[in-house]
């Protein structure tokens, strides 16, 4: 067997209405690029045909597609790290499987890399997604420029992305429970280059991604790449402390100037609600991180793999 020279790095989740297409589309650009390539597709438990549709497409190109079978739902980013941690090719190219990322912007990447750089971004320019999607993704961009403002990029969730293969196994040898691999590979990165890319609707089926998945997905993006949340709980802390402070002070100055009062009860809850409320965040977020934390020391697998189709060298 010819050592490929890219590698296309997949994760599959219940797709099985964009998987023919894909197929088609990805196999034509790649025959263009002629340097030896190998397709490798995770299917993160997927509960429709996607499974069957895999296998076939492995049968119909044995030494090119391989594909990795998870025992269940391991998420987008974990499919993509199996996918890397199987990896033989020198460049690797991650993209979605419902061809939002159109595959024949893949040569352009290729392209960027020989020029010498180890990780290659996107940003979807002009991006065919639902409004409210869209709005989640701006507040996402602001949101992470904003706590770790050292990840220089557009746009994080655009999936089509180059790697060198020393920045891939950097990353697989990080072994974090949860990750959000543009933001790793970025840290890694001596080189980095950004290309902006067509984006197109999906083909069909819908987006994995309710409201509360997108959340979690920011807590992992904000807990794993920044301690700022953190740092600022004890500046909010300290400047909170430092009024109630002077408040006393005023209030014991009353006390003497004016004599014992009772008014104000209201008042005295909004503040006290107001603290509680930021006393509760503040107690939210080190418990995210404690989470995080004790989910390392556990050192459970991260995904588990039932079986991988491939041709044996
Ligand atoms: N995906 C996955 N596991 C999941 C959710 C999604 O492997 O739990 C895959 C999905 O099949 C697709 C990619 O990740 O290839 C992006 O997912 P999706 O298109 O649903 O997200 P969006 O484009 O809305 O960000
Ligand atoms: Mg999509």
């Amino acid at each position: 067997m010819i050592k490929p020279y890219i590698s296309v790095v997949i994760p599959v989740y219940n797709e099985e209405a964009s998987l023919e297409t894909l197929y088609h589309r990805l196999t034509t650009v790649m025959d263009s690029i002629s340097k030896p390539y190998e397709i490798i597709l995770t299917n993160d438990g997927s509960k429709d045909r996607s499974s069957q549709i895999l296998a076939e497409l492995h049968q119909r190109r044995p030494e090119q597609i391989r594909v990795i079978e998870f025992n269940g739902n391991f998420g987008q980013h974990m499919a993509i790290m199996a996918g890397f941690a199987n990896v033989r090719g020198e460049i690797i190219i991650t993209m979605d499987a419902d061809l939002q990322n159109p595959p024949e912007e893949i040569p352009r990447f290729v392209e960027m890399m020989e020029k010498g750089h180890d990780v290659v971004g996107s940003y979807r320019m002009d991006r065919k997604d639902s409004a409210w999607r869209l709005l989640v993704s701006r507040l996402h961009n602001k949101f992470r420029t904003w706590i770790a403002p050292n990840l220089t990029m557009k746009d994080e969730g655009s999936m089509l992305r180059a790697y060198r293969r020393n920045i891939v196994d950097l990353m697989v040898n990080c072994d974090e429970a949860s990750t959000f691999i543009p933001a790793l590979a970025h840290t890694y990165a001596a080189n980095p280059g950004e290309l902006g890319i067509k984006h197109e609707a999906r083909e069909a089926g819908k987006s994995n991604y309710n409201f509360y998945k997108l959340i979690r997905y920011n807590f992992d993006l904000v807990t794993g790449f920044s301690l700022a949340p953190l740092q600022w709980f004890t500046l909010i802390g300290m400047l909170v402390s430092l009024l109630s402070g002077l408040l006393v002070v005023y209030m014991l100055l009353r006390r003497v100037i004016v004599g014992p009062e009772a008014d104000g009860l209201f008042t005295l809850f909004a503040f006290m609600y107001f603290l509680v409320g930021i006393g509760l965040m503040g107690l939210g977020i080190i418990g995210e991180y404690i989470g995080r934390i004790y989910q390392e020391i556990r050192k459970r697998p991260r995904y588990i793999i039932k079986n991988i189709l491939q041709k044996k060298d």
